[in-house]
């Protein structure tokens, strides 16, 4: 799940924003990337991938967040490692791209989405017929 977003580093693109598909992300009144819908994250690590500032942490528990801070973030050495390791971006070339390993994370992320999807469909029918 989406942790958190390392405010200094951030240049406020909007990458993460365009990337993310469940509208995780959003920009802040700062200019900066923030958290908006962080239930909604399916730990897809696009938003990693696409981030050219290395300022997202996303952490492989899928359930509930586990509340890393931005220092512990930072501290960790890990950001921007999924970027480089899956050869992505500038490091094409340089990494070789095993970004084909997250096939079964993605899969099971568009299934979440479809059953999410499924799910608000039928609250909002109950809803309207209520
Ligand atoms: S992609 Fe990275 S730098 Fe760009 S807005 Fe998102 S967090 Fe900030
Ligand atoms: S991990 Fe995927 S779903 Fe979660 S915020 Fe990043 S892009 Fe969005």
């Amino acid at each position: 799940m989406i942790e958190v977003v390392i405010e200094e580093r951030c240049d406020g693109c909007g990458t993460c924003v365009d990337a993310c598909p469940s509208d995780v992300l959003r920009m802040g009144e700062g200019g900066k990337a923030v958290i908006a819908a962080q239930a909604d994250c399916q730990t897809c690590l696009l938003c990693e991938l696409h981030c050219p500032a290395d300022a997202l942490f996303v952490w492989p528990e899928i359930e509930q967040p586990v509340g890393i801070t931005a220092a512990q973030a930072l501290a960790s050495g890990q950001l921007g490692a999924f970027r480089r390791d899956s050869g992505w971006g500038e490091h094409a070339g340089t990494f070789t791209n095993q970004h084909w390993r997250m096939g079964a994370i993605f899969e099971r992320a568009r299934l979440m989405a479809i059953e999410l999807a499924a799910a608000k469909s039928a609250r909002s029918e109950e809803g309207s017929t209520s």
